[in-house]
């Protein structure tokens, strides 16, 4: 064995790819039998039997199908909380697999089947192996696709039951090359909104504008006028998204309606940039309207909140990814998303760091390339044991003795 590969934690690779078959069958069985959000009974079953099996203490009912396994060593007072998420979603399976789904319309599309096998796959290797002092909280979380499992945890009672210093999550990412790990400290996912817009006119005979009032012309000057917001308004240096995603009114040729809808998509990695969207939106809106004659109905639903990533808790797990698999494959300061991820709202009460990890991209062969949320999309198994991997040497690392 030469030096430099056991100075980048090959031993460690090697022990959880030793491990490894064992939770990949683990990780096939969990795609084979996806469930949607805040339904997953058999999959939050088979967390909860395998960590009791591992020795956790284990906690079931927080936020419905929430699990937590916890496992306190020496006279520690540190306190660390990894987190997975399990739910599947709305999506039927194309990938054509010997394990794919056998539940209809639904599909693990997200990858968050290999995020709990990896957890697993940790926590077995962890309790067996690894020496710490402290408490090690693994937190598996329902539904982080839209319906905010993870703050459904936190009231219930997530952290005052299970205090944690710091929390850490960890995401694959398609286009990425396999097992790479991509950090970033500051915002790392925007926060997404949901608006709807309703647009009172009056409706009439197509032939006679003039005596109705139109809303379907004061629609289409909002979205226009929507499209200033972020290119007059927003800091060029920030990022911002608004996207008009759908646009109903009317059915007929000769018939000017009564409504116009408008459904948005409003994105942005900086609160103060939050804050002046909804703000902008809601003035411009109202003042379109009223510039047409119609009354503007505004539905503004805050969803997730921006994932900020704490620098030092970033450095720290800089560091751990360096040491596993070595500075070549790990980017200290990826790229922010315009997707969003409901961690964040642990990572406003808890500082903690948020990563991913390469599912593969089109230069390895194409395998694990295919983007999450497509029916042909798969977790690549090569990242079972380098997930469970990074996972035991943060531990150590966190609850040192
Ligand atoms: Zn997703
Ligand atoms: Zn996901």
């Amino acid at each position: 064995m030469n030096a430099p590969r056991e100075a980048f934690g090959h031993a460690l690779l090697q022990a959880l790819n030793a491990q490894a078959d064992e939770f990949i069958a683990v990780r096939r069985d969990i795609h084979r039998h996806p469930e949607m959000g805040y339904k997953e009974y058999r999959t939050s079953d088979l967390v909860a039997e395998q960590l009791e099996r591992f020795g956790y203490a284990v906690t079931r009912g927080l936020g419905g199908t929430g699990v937590v396994g916890q496992l306190r060593r020496g006279n520690g007072s540190k306190t660390l909380g990894l987190r997975a998420d399990m739910d599947a979603l709305p999506i039927e399976e194309a990938t054509g697999l010997p394990y794919a789904s056998c539940n209809a319309g639904i599909m693990h599309a997200c990858g968050h089947d290999g995020h709990t096998a990896m957890l697993l796959a940790a926590a077995k290797h962890i309790a067996a192996e690894v020496q710490f002092s402290g408490t090690l909280n693994l937190i598996f979380q329902p539904a982080e696709e839209g319906l905010g499992g993870a703050k459904k945890m936190m009231e219930d009672g997530l952290f005052s039951r299970f205090p944690c210093d710091a929390v850490f999550a960890m995401h694959n990412m398609p286009g990425h090359p396999q097992g790479h790990l991509v950090l970033r400290d500051g915002p790392m996912m925007a926060s997404s909104d949901n608006v709807t817009i309703t647009l009172d006119g009056q409706g009439g005979h197509g032939a006679m504008p003039h005596q109705a009032v139109d809303p379907v012309v004061a629609g289409a000057a909002i979205v226009l006028g929507l499209q200033s917001i972020v290119s007059r308004n927003v800091d060029p240096q920030e990022m911002a998204v608004i996207t008009v995603g759908a646009f109903n009114a009317g059915v007929a040729n000769n018939v000017i309606p009564q409504t116009a809808t408008l459904r948005l998509s409003v994105r942005a990695l900086n609160r103060e940039v939050r804050e002046l969207l909804e703000q902008r939106i809601t003035e411009l809106v109202h003042a379109q309207a009223q510039s047409y004659g119609v009354h503007a109905r505004i539905d503004y639903r805050r969803g997730y909140p921006v994932l900020v990533n704490r620098p030092q808790e970033t450095d720290f797990a800089r560091e751990v990814a360096q040491a596993l698999v070595g500075p070549d494959k790990v980017t200290l300061q990826g790229k922010a998303l315009t997707g969003s991820e409901d961690f964040a709202f642990f990572l406003e009460e808890v500082p903690g760091c948020y990563l991913l990890i390469g599912n593969g991209d089109a230069a390895s062969g194409g395998h694990g390339a295919c983007m999450v949320h497509n029916p042909g999309y798969d977790f690549n198994d090569d990242n079972v044991a380098i997930g469970s991997a990074y996972w035991s040497l943060l531990v150590e690392r966190f609850l040192k003795d």
